[in-house]
């Protein structure tokens, strides 16, 4: 039996930084990942750049080992509205492997949760499977940051009920050899009153991003662009729904697109293994349509390519987790202060949709706090949840989903397990 102090199921976003922050400070920490790297939705799915939230946020020492750590890559820029969270998710796997290995954190890859040995509202021991082989691991806490509520599944946790919608999924891609000087040049002639578009020079690399949905809360300078491929058959309408675009540090002439998202007449269950399949396909034929369509319509991509695919679809929400309190939307929009927070935050709802003109990103005009109570599942009495699985309600979850906050969630329950076996 192999014998930890905390153990992490799920090696993402807010996993990593839970198994980082434990070992660093002393914890026998063992982190348990499905994909062959760690990053989850930062690397496997391709989301970046890290959104900026709070400047004043708490249990940010992962998040700023991390910059640290990219910096020696050259992996990490800081955007030109001050956010540093503009990272390269290939060498943010070797930047996360280096700052795990340091700090002595045992990494299982390619190995999946499978089973679980409890004893009334305690977690004895989990089963875990690494090709074909079975093996059982003892810890006096866990944690559930597998995205999708898998461990929490096997543990037969109360799930929380999902409104009637959804959010939609999202394939994310890269194009690369892209004449970036044609390009933004081009981009800032045509959205000259520069409302979503930015274009800045960092370490002599052009650095941009710009974006133009089917919601007609903003008056798009790319819009009619969209429209005409429609008109003209190399698009379809669901492809103009999401499109957003970011260069990466440390890879000139790529772009990263927050796009295509996917979206059908109905809602997709991302927990649906036939629909979240199908989603995939048609993802990647989307894909497609859109690079043919960039190249074709938007100078500078003339020589470009798809380099990239994401081996991860982009889900925003799926399960989210029962805890000791379930975060709600008034607590995000009321500011409620608490002892001993998760998190700062200012972070919008910002709730995606299947409908054109159903996007709603809500602002707060105060900075909320995150209890510690939503990350202590209401069913163990050693067990966590971290990351997207918080147990909130939809809208809540909508604001607390992005990657800083899950960095300090991640971060703020191995703090816990500290402070428990300190006491002990
Ligand atoms: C399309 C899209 C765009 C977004 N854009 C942004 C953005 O620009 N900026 C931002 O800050 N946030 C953004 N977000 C939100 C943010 O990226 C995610 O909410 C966050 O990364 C989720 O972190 P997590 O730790 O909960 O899950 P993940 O990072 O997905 O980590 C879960 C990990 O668990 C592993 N796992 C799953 N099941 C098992 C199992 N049974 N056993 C072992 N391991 C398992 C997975 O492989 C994965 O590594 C976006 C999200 C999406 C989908």
């Amino acid at each position: 039996m192999n014998q930890y102090e905390l153990t992490v199921c799920g090696g993402g976003t807010a996993g990593v930084a839970a198994g980082y922050i434990g070992a660093k400070y002393g914890l026998k920490t063992l982190i348990i990942e499905k994909n062959i790297h760690l990053g989850g939705t930062m690397t496997s799915a391709l989301v970046m750049p890290v959104m900026k939230s709070n400047t004043n946020n708490i249990n940010c020492e992962f998040y700023n080992d991390f910059i640290e750590e990219l910096k020696k890559y050259n992996g990490q820029i800081t955007y030109s509205d001050g956010n540093r969270g503009w990272f390269n998710p290939e060498l943010s796997k070797i930047a996360l492997d280096s700052m795990l290995e340091r700090v002595k954190c045992d990494v299982l890859y390619n190995t999946e949760i499978v089973d679980a040995v409890t004893e009334n509202n305690h977690i004895k021991s989990i089963c875990i499977s690494a090709k074909m082989l079975s093996l059982y691991i003892d810890s006096l806490y866990y944690v559930d940051a597998t995205g999708d509520g898998n461990f929490s599944q096997i543990l037969k946790n109360n799930i929380l009920k999902n409104p009637n919608s959804r959010q939609p999924m999202t394939l994310r891609f890269h194009i690369s050899n892209i004449d970036m000087k044609t390009f933004s040049q081009w981009l800032l002639e045509i959205d000259k009153d520069r409302d979503v578009t930015s274009v800045y020079e960092v370490n002599g690399e052009t650095h941009l991003s710009t974006a133009c949905t089917w919601d007609m809360s903003k008056n798009w300078a790319l819009r009619p662009i969209f429209e005409q491929a429609v008109k003209n058959g190399d698009l379809k309408e669901q492809d103009t729904a999401y499109f957003q675009i970011f260069t990466i540090p440390g890879m000139p002439g790529t772009i990263s697109l927050n796009c295509p998202r996917i979206v059908l007449d109905k809602d997709i269950d991302p927990l649906d293994p036939f629909a979240a399949s199908k989603a995939l396909t048609l993802g990647r034929m989307q894909i497609w349509r859109l690079y043919c369509f960039l190249k074709k319509y938007f100078p500078g991509f003339e020589n470009s390519y798809i380099s990239n695919i994401a081996d991860m679809i982009g889900i925003r929400e799926s399960r989210r987790v029962e805890g000791e309190k379930i975060y709600t939307k008034d607590d995000i929009l009321s500011g409620k202060t608490y002892n001993n927070p998760v998190l700062h935050a200012d972070y919008p709802i910002d709730i995606h949709s299947y409908n054109k003109d159903g996007y709603t990103l809500q602002h707060t005009k105060v900075d909320y706090e995150l209890p510690l109570k939503c990350l202590k599942a209401s069913g163990y009495d050693n067990l966590y949840i971290a990351g997207r699985i918080v147990s909130a309600d939809f809208e809540a979850q909508a604001a607390l989903r992005i990657q800083s906050s899950c960095f300090s969630m991640g971060e703020a329950v191995a703090r816990d397990v500290i402070n428990l076996i300190d006491k002990k």
